[in-house]
């Protein structure tokens, strides 16, 4: 007896339309994989793929800076943040431990000292391709210290430096593009900057915003910038900043994380770097989206093959529950 195609046809698509369905719905981060199964040292995890490396540096109770490693699928590094200079030691055996002798690019999100404190032990320990910055007047105080710090590095080890703002892209590997957003440069100081708490402000809102774009996939990492500098990026920019992964602003306290900020944005995942969140924003990220702290889970290792992410916890929660998710 011959076989009706049509019947055929219609018995395919009724089999195979859950399973696309069941596809089609899933979100976009594939699976936790979880610490006991794939360690965030395992340097075969990422191989291939683009690995970000959200680096839980503190011991618990104490603060910690703010630092990123980006492994591109095709090998190139770069450190996002140099945290602070009492997170030398672990900094320097995450990096060894990846098998980093060289880091590509080096960028400062701004001259905070949990941004960029280890900057001079970590330039002593290893090879650095170039920096990558914003161009800030000279001022007297804090963050012009760390500053001249920086400059004074850079010069003795002769370190190649750029500028990085707005409009910029760099191309940082085959596929890799970074796209910087804010701020304008040069940066200048404005009227509001009248003393050093509100100097320390005006730094912290003038971080360097910038995407890094894998095929479909985005990151948008985002210094400490507060409200303020949010809508501005939402007017600016609007749906360009929809991205896949937020390094939420200012280490998840409540100056930043605006509602309007995170529906332009719409992360499938907010990442928490250091420090203790604000309750009432972290609540509010989790409403939205699937939010992890490094105080909580040590490294978080995001991969993205260009589609699908992955997300690799250093350890369980240690902050019993404070913090987990
Ligand atoms: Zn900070």
């Amino acid at each position: 007896m011959r076989k009706n195609p049509v019947l055929i046809t219609m018995f395919i698509i009724l089999i195979l339309m859950p399973i696309l369905m069941l596809f089609s719905c899933t979100s976009r981060i594939s699976e936790d994989l979880g610490s006991e199964r794939v360690s965030v040292l395992d340097n075969s995890s990422y191989e291939g793929l683009l690995s970000v490396h959200f680096l839980g540096l503190h011991t618990l109770g104490t603060k910690n800076g703010d630092a990123s490693l980006v492994i591109t699928p095709g090998g190139k590094t770069l450190l996002i943040d140099a945290g602070n200079e009492s997170n030398h030691a672990k900094l320097r055996t995450y990096l060894e431990n990846a098998g980093i002798e060289t880091l590509d690019y080096v960028i400062f999100s701004h001259f905070h000292g949990d941004h960029v404190g280890d900057f001079q032990k970590l330039a002593a320990d290893f090879s650095i391709g170039k920096v990558l910055m914003l161009d800030f007047p000279e001022i007297q105080g804090g963050s012009a210290n760390e500053r001249a710090g920086i400059l004074e590095v850079l010069y003795k080890k002769a370190i190649p430096y750029a500028y990085l703002g707005a409009g910029d892209v760099l191309q940082l590997d085959d596929e890799i593009e970074l796209f910087c957003l804010s701020p304008d440069l040069p940066v200048k100081y404005d009227e509001t900057v009248v003393d050093d708490r509100t100097r320390t402000v005006f730094e912290n809102q003038y971080s360097m915003v910038f995407q890094l774009k894998y095929r479909e996939q985005v990151f948008l990492f985002t210094g400490d910038i507060y409200r303020d500098m949010e809508y501005d990026l939402v007017s600016r920019y609007g749906s360009q900043l929809r991205s896949d992964v937020l390094k939420v602003p200012h280490h998840g306290l409540h100056t930043s994380s605006s509602i309007s900020f995170l529906l332009e944005v719409q992360p499938s995942l907010s990442i928490i770097m250091s420090g203790e969140p604000t309750e009432s924003t972290l609540t509010s990220l989790r409403n939205r989206n699937r939010t992890l702290t490094t105080v909580a889970y040590g490294t978080i290792m995001v991969m993205s093959d260009g589609t699908t992410l992955q997300v690799i916890t250093e350890h369980e929660d240690t902050t019993r529950g404070i913090y987990s998710e």
